[in-house]
């Protein structure tokens, strides 16, 4: 097998979760799962923040919902959007939690939910200004009316989405937050027992107490990565994958000559260059070398050159005795030096979100319990 793999540290998982939990405590914490539990591998990531104390865990699709329930993983999962009419009785039968913004939503949920069983659990997603889903703060008290009256329903929270709350200065968070208690207030919820309402994703969870209300969904920070550079050390977190691989060939190269697809970086003096085996069909980008990208081998930083393959890309290791087999760290920590997905991410004008998330179903993820 080639030697490429992602390490997941469970026990970061953990501490990260309960790190959480004491930071917004009475809030509980959600746990976000979704894209496979942003490239860590959505099934051990659920069972540690469960052990963790997490109360929810939260994925995108009905599918990642099903995934979660086939691996034996029970407790309540919410549905961060409202499923298709289609997806329905899929969700049903994984007894996700909906999230429902529209009336359609609510009609073809209640279809399904007559079924017999227990009411089936209901947020309305209200949308205070990021514009992607939800209904609006008018529309609010006709969903939540809609729900009330479906008795195979049950209207269990209210929540919404900040649009810029990693940016700390942007007074928009607060606007958001003043529409949801209007919003609340407008539907006639203010006082409703047991409603749960939530606002706020990491960021809010980390830096904007007003929003933490009774749950925080927290995706990044569980991960072990601050939502952007200014919440970075807000929380002490331990990010949880390392992505490792192994030197797989080596030879010198004179001076002048050129490496890779285009030739595009030419060795000055005589050096030697280390092939890696993993590329952008791994989810490395391709220009990553090109801007300056980096790996660990022997403990030291060593560059990236010529542009990434899709399978292979090469290091130049100047004089560094490496050989065949030695390990290379392209995201974590060897010896005493790091790289995280931050760093990656603003080489590439990205975030780190999509860093680890890039990494393909084709590097196999391996879980290390505590
Ligand atoms: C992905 C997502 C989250 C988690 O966001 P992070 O920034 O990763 O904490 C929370 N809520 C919703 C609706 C999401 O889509």
């Amino acid at each position: 097998m080639r030697p490429t793999w992602a390490d997941i540290d469970i026990g970061a998982v953990e501490r990260n979760v309960a790190r959480l939990r004491a930071h917004v405590a009475p809030a509980e914490v959600c746990a976000v799962v979704k894209a496979d539990g942003y490239g860590h591998g959505a099934v051990a990531v659920a069972r540690a923040a469960r052990r963790a104390g997490a109360a929810l865990l939260a994925v995108a699709l009905v599918e990642e919902g099903v995934e979660l329930r086939d691996a034996g993983i029970d407790g309540p999962i919410l549905l961060l959007s409202q499923p298709s009419a289609a997806a329905m009785d899929d969700a049903r039968a994984a007894n996700l939690t909906l999230t429902l913004y529209t009336p359609d939503g609510v009609a073809a949920a209640s279809k399904v939910a007559r079924d017999g069983r227990e009411p089936w659990a209901v947020h309305v997603k209200v949308d205070t200004g990021m514009h992607r889903v939800g209904c609006s703060a008018e529309e609010l008290r006709q969903m939540v009316e809609l729900v009330d009256a479906e008795p195979s329903l049950r209207l269990e929270g209210v929540w919404t989405h900040c649009a810029v709350a990693d940016e700390l200065t942007d007074p928009f968070t607060e606007t958001q937050f003043d529409r949801y208690d209007a919003a609340i207030d407008t539907a006639g919820l203010g006082a409703r027992p047991g409603l749960v309402r939530h606002a706020g994703n990491s960021a809010v969870g980390l830096a904007h107490p007003r929003g933490r209300l009774d749950l925080v969904r927290f995706g990044i920070a569980v991960y072990g990565i601050a939502p952007s550079r200014e919440l970075a050390g807000a929380v002490d977190l331990d990010p949880v994958m390392t992505l490792r691989s192994a030197v797989s060939h080596v030879h010198t190269v004179e001076p002048g000559a050129g490496v890779s697809y285009g030739l595009r970086w030419r060795a000055a003096a005589p050096t030697r260059v280390a092939v890696v085996p993993i590329g952008y069909a791994d989810g490395v980008r391709r220009d990553l070398s090109l801007r300056g990208g980096e790996v660990l081998v022997h403990g030291v930083r060593r560059p990236m050159v010529g542009v990434v393959t899709m399978d292979q890309l090469m290091i130049d290791c100047g004089d560094l005795p490496v050989a065949v087999g030695d390990e290379v760290v392209l995201l974590g920590a060897q010896g005493g030096e790091r790289i995280t997905a931050d760093e990656v991410a603003e080489r590439l004008d990205t975030i780190p979100y999509e860093v680890v998330c890039a990494i393909g179903a084709r590097v196999p993820r391996r879980i290390v319990e505590p």
